[in-house]
């Protein structure tokens, strides 16, 4: 139950209210795609742990590598030294991506990575020597991480971050450039700030936890044309879209285009451990190779390329390898579509939407989130709605049966509690 007592609440969580929180559901095992409640339940996970585990929970290939990567060396320090693991996985890793994205600079969550890359780009700059090059262009909408340069390209007025504006670097903001006079105001607002700024961020083909909003790859293409045509470092966030979640192993394919720097995340590793990647290109990399120490990328988190989470990431690339993933995330696709077509027109429902293995249902007023996910949950399916969506990402390897029975569920409670906000 709820305390009036702080001194009872010893675990601070994430983006909770705790004074009115309910108790959270303890989780004590995983497997596939079923987390397992203290309490003997199991919920069909319709978001994977927060998009991580695309092969469900509990991989073996995974679990495998991690436990022969502990018994050898769990973790050493990367200044100084360089290990199997990381090295193998950073090779991959480029050879996955496209164009010459080939420099990998690991760290241990997206919003260092986005803060790696932010910060590339900025130092890119002053090694080139324009010091005045400080700000970010990024987009309405958008979420880049919890951390402070990360904050500061979130949507500034809508999104989670907006009351520390006071306290966050100044960046400059622009909708996506969804129709020709969009682009021509981007184009302008480039123009016109061109000298001040470092580069320009983007999640492609969906804004993810800025309100699941989807764009064409077109949208994408019309970005990295603008940013080239200013001589601007394209920054690519795929720590949500990266590996097959949107059909693709990266949705940058689906444009055609090579960013200057990408951050990968959450899938990396199949969900088992943290990491992160920032990756840049040639071009990128060849600003900070100098005879000047100073020219240096100055970052290095303690647990920087963790040879248990490189080892994890190496065996999750061995399952992309060898495993149709990227069928698996267009076939959830396929019926994510069929599935919640019935609730398109309903009252209170205002769109629904899919690409890739990401379906969403938006209400036409944020519903009660709380009711929402607590009648999901009796139907023993655990899902994380937020603002005026709810919305399934699950893991590519999901079942047939489990699939069907989260998009009944998520179906059958949206109808309910639109219906019940419509009134
Ligand atoms: N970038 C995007 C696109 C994300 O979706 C997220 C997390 O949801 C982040 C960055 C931040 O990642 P993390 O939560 O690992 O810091």
């Amino acid at each position: 139950m709820p305390t009036d007592d702080p001194s009872a609440a010893p675990l601070w969580r994430p983006y909770t209210q705790m004074k009115h929180a309910a108790p959270p559901l303890e989780a004590v095992r995983t497997h596939g795609s079923r987390i397992v409640l203290a309490d003997g339940r199991a919920l069909v996970d319709g978001i994977a742990s927060w998009w991580t585990a695309v092969h469900g929970y509990n991989h073996p290939h995974i679990a495998a590598a991690v436990s022969e990567q502990l018994g050898t060396m769990p973790h050493v320090m990367f200044g100084g030294l360089t290990h199997a693991p990381a090295e193998r996985l950073a090779r991959r890793l480029a050879g996955l991506l496209p164009g010459d994205l080939n420099h990998v600079f690991f760290t241990d969550s997206g919003s260092v990575a986005v803060e790696v890359a932010l910060k590339m780009a900025v130092q890119l700059w002053l090694n080139r020597g324009e010091a005045g090059r400080t700000r970010i262009l990024a987009f309405r909408g958008g979420y880049h991480g919890d951390t402070v340069g990360a904050m500061s390209v979130c949507d500034p007025e809508e999104g989670m971050h907006r009351r520390f504006g006071a306290f966050l670097p100044s960046q400059l903001f622009s909708d996506l450039p969804r129709t020709e006079a969009e682009a021509a105001t981007l184009d302008g607002i480039l123009a016109r700030h061109r000298t001040e700024l470092a580069a320009v961020i983007v999640e492609p083909l969906v804004q993810g936890a800025g309100g699941m909003r989807m764009h064409p790859p077109e949208v994408l293409a019309t970005i990295a044309r603008l940013a080239r045509r200013h001589g601007l470092p394209l920054i690519v966030d795929e720590i949500f879209t990266g590996f097959g979640r949107t059909g693709t192993l990266f949705a940058c394919e689906q444009a055609g285009i090579v960013p200057d720097i990408l951050c990968l995340s959450k899938a990396l590793t199949g969900g088992t451990m943290a990491l992160a990647a920032t990756i840049a290109t040639g071009e990128v990399f060849s600003a900070f190779w100098s005879d000047d120490p100073g020219a240096a990328l100055m970052h290095g988190p303690t647990f920087m390329a963790n040879p248990l989470a490189c080892a994890a990431a190496d065996a999750s690339l061995d399952l992309f390898a060898r495993e149709p993933r990227l069928e698996q995330a267009r076939a959830i696709g396929t019926r994510l579509a069929e599935g919640f077509e019935p609730l398109r027109g309903r009252p209170g429902i205002a769109d629904i939407r899919t690409l890739g293995a990401i379906g969403v249902v938006q209400f036409a007023e944020p519903p009660d989130l709380a009711t929402l996910k607590a009648r999901l949950v009796e139907r023993g399916v655990w899902v994380r709605p937020f603002g005026d969506v709810v919305y399934l990402t699950p893991a590519l390897t999901i079942g047939r049966d489990d699939l069907d029975h989260l998009i009944e569920s998520v179906v059958s409670v949206s109808t309910g509690v639109a219906s019940h906000r419509a009134i």
